[in-house]
C-alpha cells in the first residue's frame, strides 16, 4: 500500500461527527473531485473506500443517490446523474446557476471547526503525499487556477498551520503542494493522520542521524589520512638521519623520539609523548618531531 493511501484510510478511518464539519467535508471532497459543477457532479478514483464515502456524504449531506460503475481496469467511478439532483447538490453549497463554480464558497465554514475537515475531504479527492523515504513532497491537483488559488489562500490563511505553498502548472491542472517535511507533518497532523505523520517524523530522524554519522566518519577518515600522512613524512626523515649519520646524532630526548616512531607508524601524537622515558605533551611532540624533519632536511 502506497504511503499516501495509508494517508487516506488513516483520514477515513475517524468519524466526523459535528453537523457542520460534515457539511464542509463533504464540500471539500465534492468540491476538488473529477467535477463539481451544473452539468456533471463526478469521481473518479482506485479506492474503494473514497468512492464508498463519496457516495455516502452525496446521500446524507445532499440527499441525491449516485450512480456507482466500476471498469475493468479498476477504476471507480460515482456520479450524480439527473440534473435534477446536479441541482440539489449545487444548491447544497449555496451555488446557484449565476455564480462561479470554480471559486471557494467560504459561507460554507460556520466555524473553525470546519477547516480542518474541508481539508480532510480536499485531500481524500485530490491529495497525494510521497512515501518519505523517497523525498518529500505533498500536493493538491486542482483543475482550476481560481480554485487553486483559493486552496492556496484558505491555507496560508488557517490559523492551525503556518506554512505557505506553492504551486506549478502541470498537464494543464494546477498543483498546489509543499516540500518542505515540517509543513507535510503539520498537515497530516491537521487532517488527523497522526500515524502518518509520526511515520514521517520517525523516517526523517533516521536520516538526519546517518546524515550525522557520515559527516563524523568522513571527518574521523579525513583526519586519519592526515595522521597517515604526517608521521609517513617523520619516518622517512628518521630513516633518512639513520641511514647517513645514524640516530646517534641526534640529541638524547630526540633520539628516543625518533626511535619510538620508527616502531610505531601507527601512534598518534599523544601516544608518543605518553610513550616516552619523560612524557610530554601532544604539541610538544609535534614540536621535537618538526626538529628531526629540519634536520634531516639540513643532512640532505
Ligand atoms: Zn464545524
Amino acid at each position: 500500500m502506497s504511503f499516501s493511501t495509508h494517508v487516506k484510510n488513516e483520514i477515513l478511518s475517524c468519524e466526523i461527527t459535528d453537523e457542520c464539519c460534515l457539511h464542509a467535508f463533504a464540500y471539500g471532497m465534492l468540491l476538488f473531485s473529477r467535477a463539481f459543477s451544473f452539468f456533471d457532479v463526478s469521481l473518479l478514483t482506485e479506492q474503494e473506500a473514497i468512492a464508498e464515502k463519496y457516495e455516502q456524504i452525496l446521500k446524507s449531506v445532499c440527499k441525491v443517490s449516485p450512480e456507482v460503475n466500476k471498469s475493468d481496469a479498476g477504476k471507480i467511478k460515482v456520479e450524480v446523474v439527473t440534473a435534477a439532483d446536479r441541482e440539489k447538490v449545487m444548491d447544497t453549497f449555496g451555488y446557484d446557476k449565476k455564480s462561479k463554480i470554480s471559486r471557494l464558497n467560504w459561507s460554507n465554514f460556520a466555524g473553525e471547526c470546519c477547516k480542518q475537515a474541508f481539508l480532510k475531504g480536499a485531500f481524500l479527492t485530490c491529495g497525494t503525499v510521497n512515501d518519505p523515504n523517497k523525498g518529500y513532497h505533498l500536493e493538491f491537483v486542482v483543475p482550476y487556477l481560481n480554485l487553486s488559488k483559493d486552496l492556496k489562500l484558505f491555507i496560508t490563511d488557517y490559523d492551525e498551520l503556518d506554512i505557505t505553498p506553492k504551486s506549478v502548472v502541470r498537464n494543464s491542472n494546477y498543483v498546489v503542494y509543499f516540500k518542505d517535511s515540517e509543513a507535510i507533518e503539520d498537515l497530516l497532523t491537521v487532517m488527523g493522520a497522526y500515524n502518518s505523520s509520526l511515520e514521517l517524523m520517525g523516517v526523517k530522524m533516521y536520516k538526519d542521524m546517518r546524515n550525522n554519522v557520515n559527516r563524523k566518519l568522513n571527518f574521523e577518515n579525513a583526519n586519519l589520512d592526515k595522521t597517515i600522512d604526517a608521521s609517513s613524512r617523520q619516518i622517512n626523515a628518521i630513516e633518512h638521519i639513520k641511514n647517513t649519520v645514524g640516530l646517534s646524532y641526534l640529541s638524547g630526548d630526540l633520539e628516543e623520539l625518533a626511535r619510538i616512531r620508527l616502531e610505531n607508524p601507527d601512534m598518534s601524537l599523544r601516544e608518543l609523548g605518553d610513550a616516552l622515558t619523560a612524557p610530554i605533551s601532544r604539541s610538544g611532540v609535534n614540536h621535537r618531531l618538526k626538529k628531526i624533519c629540519t634536520i634531516a632536511e639540513e643532512i640532505k
